[in-house]
């Protein structure tokens, strides 16, 4: 009798990373995944104990079974259209880079990627959190997000000549720790638990004020609410209400439907 291949809990995840945005080229997103890799194995790993494959998905090929999806995209919308949701067709977690969305704002599509590739393996079903008791009847559940707290670009670090972000170690979600005791992320841009740095953001969860998921900043930015299909958004959504996506072959079949779309309108909008 053969047994049903299992994932071995030593092994890499295996990810498969899928452009079907319009912003970048197949080759744009090729040239970024050897730092990334380089992130996840030599900077990530040792301090979370989580490495991954990245795998490059070509245009009219099928991501391989059993590999969880880094999917780079426009925006919320395309995502949407195409038929992204919250997991995988195979029900695997799923991270989305809104690139487009990266590009009208001015920031690094590769920080984002670098950001929701690191987020998805520290917690795939975004459910993780650490609670901080104030006293006996009141205190607050932190989202187990590993680089909200110091996402900003001009805290990222270059691997090669491609910038990723920078990324939280457990010990932040440790409040035992005094200030300067340990290292709290990669880049040392943070010096106490549970700190957020200008641009920096945390989900909380007051178990009793009766507000659900809410967001600790260290400065408003106009980008806090999180857009559909963010981590942020689908933290806060009840896991009966997530959809899986649809199949990659129907997401492709969309995908070229969205393309000629977009075309016409640029061609329209020269007219
Ligand atoms: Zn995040």
């Amino acid at each position: 009798m053969n047994k049903p291949k299992q994932q071995n809990a030593n092994q890499p995840i295996q990810i498969a990373v899928i452009n079907a945005s319009t912003v970048l080229t197949d080759s744009q997103v090729q040239a970024a995944i050897p730092a990334l890799q380089t992130q996840v194995s030599r900077d990530f790993a040792p301090a979370w104990g989580v490495d991954a494959n990245l795998n490059f998905v070509p245009q009219g090929t099928n991501p391989p079974a059993g590999n969880w999806w880094l999917t780079i995209l426009d925006d919320a919308d395309q995502a949407g259209a195409l038929g992204y949701h919250d997991l995988t067709a195979e029900g695997l977690p799923i991270g989305k880079v809104f690139a487009g969305t990266d590009l009208k704002y001015g920031s690094e599509w590769t920080v984002t990627a670098s950001h929701e590739l690191l987020e998805m393996l520290a917690d795939p079903n975004i459910n993780l959190t650490v609670f901080i008791q104030n006293d006996n009847t009141t205190g607050r559940l932190y989202a187990y997000e590993v680089c909200d707290a110091c996402e900003a670009d001009n805290l990222g670090y270059a691997i090669g000549n491609v910038t990723v972000s920078d990324f939280v170690y457990p010990s932040w979600f440790e409040d035992f720790r005094p200030p300067n005791s340990t290292q709290f992320d990669f880049g040392q841009n943070l010096t106490q638990p549970l700190q957020l740095v200008a641009g920096g953001y945390i989900g909380i969860f007051d178990i009793s004020a009766g507000t659900g998921w809410t967001q600790l900043t260290q400065q408003m930015h106009s980008r806090v609410r999180g857009e559909v299909g963010t981590r942020r958004e689908r933290r806060r959504t009840l896991r009966t209400h997530w959809q899986k996506s649809h199949d990659h072959a129907t997401i492709m079949k969309r995908a070229a439907e969205y393309r000629a779309r977009v075309s016409q309108i640029v061609r329209r909008a020269a007219a």
